[in-house]
């Protein structure tokens, strides 16, 4: 099976969600290099024991280091459990986030429904596509 690099963040309201998720998931999950903002991964890894690679905090930019990680074509996947309800300090940083996810498309998901969606579709475990949107940004570069 393909080792995936996937990105597990939440904001505060959904943190549980995201325990609750990742958990549940901890089996799939643990053969994947995760990756997660600095609260989030904290906490998955002290609630399940999955090993996590930390970033910044969200609002100190961790956010924007995933984006970064995205540019660069390292993400396969993201669980982004964004809080709908809440004003949130980098709400620039999450847009951006959300649109280069889109643009380079690395699949999203953004609410737990989603999520075990894509976790359990057999397109998650299968071999890296080949070609990607840097083909089609050929013309931006
Ligand atoms: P955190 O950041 O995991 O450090 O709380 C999440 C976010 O707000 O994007």
């Amino acid at each position: 099976m393909d080792k995936k690099t996937v990105v597990l963040v939440a904001h505060d309201a959904k943190k549980k969600d995201m325990l609750e998720w990742a958990g549940y998931n901890k089996g799939s999950l643990s053969s994947h290099n995760l990756y997660s903002t600095k609260n989030t991964g904290t906490a998955i890894n002290r609630e399940t024991g999955l090993q996590v690679n930390l970033l910044k905090s969200g609002p100190l930019g961790g956010d924007s280091q995933i984006g970064t990680m995205i540019v660069e074509e390292k993400v396969d996947a993201l669980i982004f459990f964004w809080d709908p309800l809440s004003p949130q300090p980098h709400d620039v940083d999450v847009k951006a986030l959300l649109r280069l996810a889109v643009l380079y498309d690395v699949p999203i998901a953004c609410n737990r429904a989603t999520a075990d969606y894509l976790i359990s579709s057999p397109l998650f475990v299968r071999e890296k596509k080949v070609g990607s949107v840097s083909d089609t940004n050929i013309l931006y570069e």
